[in-house]
C-alpha cells in the first residue's frame, strides 16, 4: 500500500474509469461545476469522465470532511452563486475534497468511501442541466483584434482598427435577463431596421447572426469605489463558460450610433452549462496576449506581471446544422474554428479595466471576450466576418447562408488540448433558431 509521500502526491486517475480516457474531456484535473436536476430539485454537481458527482449529496451525507458549515451550505444551495461568493481559496479547498473522492483509492477506508460516492454519481447523457448561475449583470467586451479588425474593414476600409481599440479594452454593458442555458431555442427577433428605400421599417430581422465566445462569471466582487488591481484579477474569476451572443446585424447597423448595441443584441445570449475553473485550465495557459512592436505600450493598471502566460489555448468550434441537414440525418457541419489565445486583451485586463472607475463588479456577473476570431480563413467567430471573407456558406444540402434561417441550430464548443495532457471540455452551447412571434 503506498504511504508518505506518495500519498501526498496528487493522484492523476480516478477509479472512475472514463475519466482516465484522455479523450474523455473530464479528467480528474478538471471538475468542471455544474448545476442539475435531482428529481425536482437542483444539485450542485462536478464533471468526471462521463458523469456527475452530486456535490450536494455528497455534503448532505458527511462525505466532505474538513470543510466549514459556510462551504458546506454553498454546495447544498440551489445554484453556484454562494459558493462563488466565498472566493478562490474556499474553492481550492472543496476541490481539494472532490479530487480526494474521486482519486484512486489509496488504503482500504478510501476504499470504502468511494463505493458510498459511487452510488453519488450520475450519468452526464441522462441529466438535464439548469442554469449554474443567477447572472447578475452582463458586459461583453470586443477583445479579438482580428473580429474588430475585419467588422470596421466592412464599414471603414482604409481605417479598420478605431485608433482607441489597441489603448482601451472596448466593452458594453448587455442585458443578463434573457442568458439562457445552452439547449433552449432562440426566437428571431423583429426590430427597426434601414428598408430598401432608406425609410425604417420594423420587421422580422433578416440578418440574425451568432457570436462564438468565451464568458467567465465572478467571483468574489469589489466595493463600489474601490477597483481591482491586474495582479488580483484572476483571484475575482470563478470559472469559464462558452457563450454565444446572438446578434441582428441589420437592426445592429442602424441603431448603434451613437451609444452601441441594444436591441440588437438584448433578445438572447445563449451559455453552456458547465463552468471550468481557471485552475483546471493552468495547464494549458500560453505566453499571451498577441501584441506587436508597432503596438502602443499598456498603460500601467492594465499592465500585468505575468504578462508571458496570460494566454489560454482554447480552441472553439462553430458547427451548424439546417432542418434540412437534420432531417437527411446529416451531422452539422464545422463552419469555423478559432482559440481564446488569440485575443487582443486579456481576462485580467477585462476585470482590472471595469473595476478600474470604481466600478463594482458582484459575484455572479457574467463577462464575455466578445467574438473570438483569428486572422486567418476559417476562424471567423460569426456569419458577418464570413460572408465578408468567404461569401455565403454552402451546407451539403445545397442550402446557402449569409445568415441564420429559421430551424438552423448552431453549437459552439470548446476544450483545452496539449500534447501528454488529458483533453479538458468546456462544454457546448447550442441554440436553436425559432421563427419570428
Ligand atoms: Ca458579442
Amino acid at each position: 500500500m503506498p504511504r508518505g509521500s506518495d500519498a501526498m502526491k496528487t493522484p492523476a486517475r480516478s477509479w472512475v474509469e472514463s475519466a482516465n480516457d484522455a479523450a474523455s474531456g473530464f479528467p480528474l484535473t478538471s471538475l468542471p461545476w455544474c448545476v442539475f436536476l435531482a428529481g425536482d430539485e437542483r444539485h450542485i454537481g462536478v464533471g468526471i469522465g462521463d458523469s456527475i458527482l452530486d456535490v450536494k449529496a455528497c455534503a448532505d451525507r458527511g462525505l466532505l470532511h474538513g470543510l466549514d458549515e459556510r462551504l458546506l451550505d454553498a454546495c447544498r444551495a440551489q445554484q453556484l452563486n454562494p459558493l462563488m461568493t466565498l472566493g478562490s481559496a474556499a474553492w481550492d479547498r472543496l476541490r481539494r475534497c472532490m479530487t480526494e473522492l474521486l482519486a484512486e483509492p489509496i488504503n482500504e477506508a478510501a476504499e470504502a468511501k468511494a463505493r458510498d460516492v459511487e452510488a453519488l454519481l450520475v450519468k452526464q447523457r441522462a441529466a438535464v442541466f439548469t442554469m449554474p448561475a443567477a447572472i447578475g449583470d452582463y458586459t461583453d467586451f470586443y477583445a479579438s483584434a482580428h473580429h474588430a479588425r475585419r467588422v470596421g474593414s466592412l464599414f471603414r476600409p482604409e481605417n479598420p482598427l478605431l485608433p482607441n481599440y489597441k489603448w482601451v479594452p472596448i466593452g458594453y454593458h448587455g442585458r443578463a435577463s434573457s442568458i439562457v442555458l445552452s439547449g433552449t431555442a432562440v426566437r428571431r427577433p423583429r426590430g427597426q431596421r434601414r428598408g430598401e428605400d432608406g425609410r425604417p421599417i420594423f420587421v422580422a430581422t433578416t440578418a440574425l447572426d451568432y457570436e462564438a465566445e468565451i464568458g467567465f462569471l465572478v467571483g468574489p466582487g469589489n466595493a463600489q469605489g474601490t477597483t481591482i488591481p491586474i495582479a488580483e484579477a484572476e483571484r475575482h474569476i470563478f470559472g469559464l463558460c462558452v457563450v454565444n451572443d446572438w446578434s441582428a446585424r441589420d437592426m445592429q447597423s442602424w441603431e448603434y450610433q451613437p451609444l452601441g448595441p441594444f436591441l440588437a443584441k438584448s433578445f438572447a445570449t445563449s451559455i453552456s452549462p458547465w463552468i471550468v475553473p481557471l485552475e483546471a485550465l493552468a495547464p494549458y495557459r500560453v505566453p499571451g496576449p498577441e501584441r506587436d512592436d508597432s503596438d502602443p505600450q499598456t498603460l500601467d493598471y492594465l499592465q500585468s506581471t505575468t504578462t508571458a502566460m496570460d494566454g489560454i489555448d482554447v480552441s472553439i468550434t462553430v458547427a451548424l446544422s439546417s432542418e434540412r441537414m437534420r432531417a437527411a440525418g446529416m451531422e452539422a457541419m464545422t463552419v469555423s474554428r478559432g482559440n481564446l489565445r488569440s485575443l487582443f486583451w486579456t481576462l485580467r485586463q477585462m476585470v482590472t479595466h471595469h473595476a478600474s472607475n470604481g466600478c463594482n463588479l458582484r459575484s455572479g456577473d457574467l463577462m464575455a471576450t466578445g467574438t473570438i476570431s483569428g486572422a486567418a480563413a476559417g476562424s471567423e467567430g460569426c456569419l458577418l466576418e464570413m460572408r465578408a471573407t468567404r461569401g455565403a456558406l454552402k451546407l451539403p444540402t445545397g442550402e446557402q447562408r449569409e445568415f441564420l434561417e429559421d430551424g438552423d441550430a448552431v453549437t459552439i464548443s470548446a476544450s483545452a488540448e496539449r500534447e501528454g495532457l488529458p483533453r479538458v471540455e468546456m462544454g457546448s452551447c447550442t441554440g436553436v433558431v425559432q421563427a419570428a412571434q
